[in-house]
């Protein structure tokens, strides 16, 4: 399927004259103490706030601070405050739950390991659940005031209320009824006060110097300088205050880089784009549209376990692909002598020894794009076509560095340079010349759980290498295991249900939904396979060397 997107292109501007300069400037510093100002007036009223939405949001700050920016930048600006607290209040609404915890037992170790031996504690575990009478005060510290009753009582007589909220209503007057509408609020407004207090402490600061606005000029927003004597190649053309109502900004244009000039050119020129400073320097950017192929989903999933110290990509068929470790090894004892250097005396890299570590890095991401081909060349000859891999977005790369066992530079050198969170868009991107698509799923207990049973158990690793179930015995490689079970998160209708949301691009792909670690356990936990299947996988391991 064809997507339309925008793109948004960097212009550079450093021909600017002083004063257009300062006049950019001065306006982003005006926009940015406002941003700072009604921040802090949304921080002082937290509860005023919070339901609000963006419409009333707009009007009311318009209202407030009538005639402090001008309405060509005000709505940018108040997006983005309240975008920013949007965040806020979703925590707050959060934490203001009420919970009932009652202490489960304890978990103890089940196989000696380095630390422990088998039969030490391992953690106390604490249910928590939600109760007829915390649901009550969960709503009342969320919505409640002095006329909440009177509320209730108004709205449950209508004809078309909702059968959940007819239960809801009818639970809060059992509830008041038997303890008290005062005692129930004041514990309620009680937990609410105190975190808000909490949340107030850290009003959001906005440091960048930045503005968007839009530019409504009846000529394009961007244009090539008629005077073709000039430095200046071209001309950003924005709305502004004075000068005409217009101010013409120099940048440079590069085919290259921007593509072709129409494309930014629009029927009804209605433009956003946005000013920001950086050290010092001037950046503009401004969209363009265009359109992105994607394919359409299909079911013949891949699992894939992207693994730095065995294999790069090791697959859920048992195939792995490996990355380039000479050229890997080539930069970091490259690096490693440059430090040394450092460690000695004053040292500065030269030009020449930059170029030199441009060029491998160079090399390496383009012997990175050749294997994300080689392996998808390899999916289509089997027939694959939806990989499945998990988010390496969130410090996934942090993770391997922590790891006390992986404690040696050069390795969290080789983390470094692989830069992972950035080969979920490799693979998708250049899977989309395979016709494969590409989901990801949370990266928890992918390592540690049993694909036969569903045992989620530390000790189910005894080592790096290997992966062993203490409840079915069941064994495997722990790479090969690993991209089982992150293959299994999409093939299951159940898991996929429970633990992932579709991408935006819609076309039946997905992401992980936002939960918390012991959650995503919880699920997988509730959907544990009770009886050990009889058929097992039986995998050779084949590994793709590099050439
Ligand atoms: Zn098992």
């Amino acid at each position: 399927m064809i997507i339309n997107s925008k793109y948004s292109k960097s212009f550079v501007s450093d021909l600017l004259s002083d004063s257009k300069h300062d006049e950019l400037y001065s306006f982003a510093k005006l926009i940015n103490n406002h941003k700072n100002a009604v921040s802090l007036e949304v921080n002082s009223n937290l509860s005023f706030y919070m339901d609000m939405s963006f419409f009333d949001f707009l009007k009311h700050m318009r209202d407030k601070y009538r005639g402090v920016i001008n309405s060509n930048f005000d709505k940018q600006l108040y997006q983005d405050v309240f975008t920013c607290y949007q965040n806020k209040f979703d925590s707050i609404q959060r934490k203001v739950a009420f919970e009932k915890i009652t202490f489960k037992g304890f978990e103890f170790f089940k196989r000696d390991s380095k630390k422990n031996k088998k039969g030490d504690l391992k953690k106390i575990t604490l249910s928590k659940e939600k109760t007829r009478l915390s649901v009550v005060l969960t709503y009342l510290a969320r919505y409640g005031n002095e006329n909440t009753i009177d509320f209730i009582n108004s709205q449950i007589n209508k004809e078309n209320l909702d059968k959940d909220k007819l239960n809801l209503y009818n639970n809060i007057l059992y509830c008041v009824s038997k303890f008290g509408f005062t005692r129930l609020y004041g514990l309620a407004l009680q937990k609410r006060n105190r975190i808000l207090d909490y949340y107030s402490a850290y009003p959001v600061k906005f440091k960048a110097l930045t503005f968007r606005g839009r530019s409504r000029l009846t000529q394009d927003i961007i244009s090539y300088n008629e005077n073709f004597n000039s430095v200046i190649n071209s001309f950003i053309n924005v709305s502004w205050l004075g000068r005409g109502n217009k101010m013409a900004i120099p940048v440079k244009y590069s085919k290259e880089y921007h593509g072709q000039m129409k494309e930014y050119h629009k029927e009804t020129p209605d433009v956003e784009y946005m000013v920001v400073f950086h050290k010092d320097k001037v950046k503009i950017n401004i969209c363009k549209d265009g359109e992105r192929y994607y394919p359409d989903s299909k079911t013949n999933y891949i699992g894939i376990d992207v693994n730095v110290k065995h294999n790069l990509f090791t697959l859920s068929d048992g195939i792995s692909f490996d990355y380039n470790r000479v050229l890997l090894n080539e930069l970091t004892a490259e690096l490693s002598r440059i430090d040394e250097l450092k460690n000695r005396k004053e040292y500065e890299i030269g030009k020449k020894k930059q170029r030199q570590i441009d060029s491998i890095r160079n090399k390496i991401r383009k012997s990175n794009e050749q294997l994300c081909s080689v392996m998808c060349k390899y999916l289509n000859s089997i027939g694959k076509n939806h990989i499945v891999m998990e988010d390496l977005d969130n410090s996934f790369g942090k993770s391997y560095i922590k790891d006390k066992a992986n404690n040696d530079v050069n390795f969290n050198r080789v983390v470094k340079e692989l830069n992972l969170s950035s080969l979920k868009q490799m693979v998708e991107h250049i899977g989309r010349k395979y016709d494969i698509c590409v989901s990801t799923v949370h990266a928890s207990y992918t390592s540690k759980m049993c694909p036969i049973c569903g045992c989620i158990e530390d000790e189910n690793r005894p080592s790096q290498e290997s992966f062993k179930c203490i409840n079915c015995g069941h064994e495997n490689n722990a790479d090969i295991n690993a991209a089982i079970n992150i293959k299994n998160r999409v093939s299951s209708t159940v898991l996929r249900k429970n633990l992932l949301k579709q991408t935006k691009i819609g076309n039946e792909t997905y992401e992980p939904k936002i939960l918390k670690r012991e959650k995503v356990k919880e699920i997988l936990l509730s959907l544990r396979y009770n009886s050990p299947k009889v058929s097992r996988d039986i995998i050779q391991i084949n590994t793709f060397e590099y050439v």
